[in-house]
């Protein structure tokens, strides 16, 4: 389980975050949603050991993990999946898959996951030789998710999965998050777009101008009149 306790983080003098609280219990899928500069990317960014909180805690099964490294978060099993996507242009697909697998202690299990990857997106398969800056959108973001998937992560978190895909891309990777779910992996998915996240979250929280403005169940959130009004497009 993930809990942040009151976490501010700053950019310089810019307060991105102002005391945000929330928790993301094992085995759950958690959604948060907000417009541009609402904060999403810098809350996952503080979990991530990316940057790290200016004041709060955040714990790990009730350790705090606030003060590690990214490296070492990704060892304790926290995976993210950015937005930017970081994929590296010369580098083939199956070179970012194994380049994932980078934390883990032996090679058990590396050649079953890759497979399992390509389960998921057989495109990645027809394409393991190409070089990643050649691959369209969509696959790159397929890989990036594949590649986080290559740590065995306990926990993998998607900072907006949907951005700039086509509507059926968007649904094809919002069924592959459920399936990643429910094949026991603890989800916490950023999304712009609020309905996907309303959709497939358990829990989500609306974050507004770096704090947490509304949380609830998913199916309720996507009932609420202010959310339908102000990230459903009425
Ligand atoms: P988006 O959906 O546009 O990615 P977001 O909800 O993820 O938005 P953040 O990227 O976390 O929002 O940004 C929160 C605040 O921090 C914003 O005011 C943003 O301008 C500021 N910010 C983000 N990154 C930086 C940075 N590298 N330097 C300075 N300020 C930043």
């Amino acid at each position: 389980m993930i809990e942040l306790k009151d976490v501010h983080a700053h950019y310089g003098s810019i307060h991105a975050i102002k005391g945000i609280s929330l928790t993301v219990p094992d085995a759950s899928l958690v959604g948060i949603i907000g417009a541009n500069g609402a904060g999403k990317t810098t809350t996952l960014r503080t979990i991530s050991g990316i940057m790290h909180p200016t004041s709060g805690e955040i714990l790990m099964d009730g350790e705090p993990i606030h003060h590690l490294g990214s490296s070492e978060i990704v060892k304790l099993g926290i995976a993210q999946c950015p937005e930017e996507r970081k994929i590296w242009p010369q580098m083939d697909v199956l070179e970012h898959l194994e380049l994932g697998a980078f934390s883990r202690k032996g090679n058990d299990g590396i050649q079953k996951d890759i497979q399992r990857v390509y389960e998921y997106f057989p495109r990645l398969e027809e394409r393991k030789k190409q070089k990643a800056g050649t691959l369209s959108g969509g696959e790159q973001q397929m890989l990036a998710i594949g590649r986080a998937l290559m740590s065995e992560p306990k926990i993998i978190m998607f900072d907006e999965p949907s951005l700039g895909l086509a509507p059926l891309l968007v649904e094809q990777i919002g069924k592959i998050i459920q399936e990643i779910h429910a094949a026991g992996t603890t989800v916490l998915l950023v999304e712009q777009n609020a309905f996907l996240a309303l959709t497939l979250s358990e829990v989500c929280y609306v974050l507004e101008t770096g704090q947490v403005a509304l949380s609830g169940p998913s199916k309720e959130l996507l009932q609420n009149e202010d959310v339908k009004r102000a990230y459903l497009g009425g």
